[in-house]
């Protein structure tokens, strides 16, 4: 197929990880954001998608043993969030050269698989 390196998806994880919790308001979560499936709380709250997502791809979670299709739909996930949480600004300067959108075209890159 490609020759996407897993390793390099895995290590993408980290900067969305880092910032999707930062975004959250986890001081308000009463389960410290552990995404329970049973609880009415988790499943009607505004933070369900950023926390199921966290869930999905912790650092306890053996990333490796995932797969590349499985890392590349969760990485374009957490692409639609940082994405939506830029400002134009970013969005229209091409060079931008902030963490978000350095991160955005690393993505790409790794994404194409070069
Ligand atoms: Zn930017």
């Amino acid at each position: 197929m490609t020759n996407i390196n897993k390793a390099d998806l895995i290590q993408l994880f980290e900067f969305p990880r880092k910032r999707i919790l930062q975004s959250m308001e986890v001081t308000h979560c009463p389960h410290a954001v552990f995404f329970n499936h049973s609880d009415e709380q988790c499943v009607t709250c505004h933070q369900g998608e950023e926390c199921l997502w966290i869930n999905h791809n912790d650092e306890m979670v053996a990333m490796e043993k995932k797969s590349i299709e499985d890392l590349k739909q969760q990485l374009l996930v957490a692409v639609d969030f940082v994405d939506s949480s830029l400002s134009p600004h970013h969005l229209s300067r091409r060079n931008c050269e902030c963490e978000n959108c350095s991160w955005l075209r690393q993505v790409q890159q790794a994404l194409k698989g070069n």
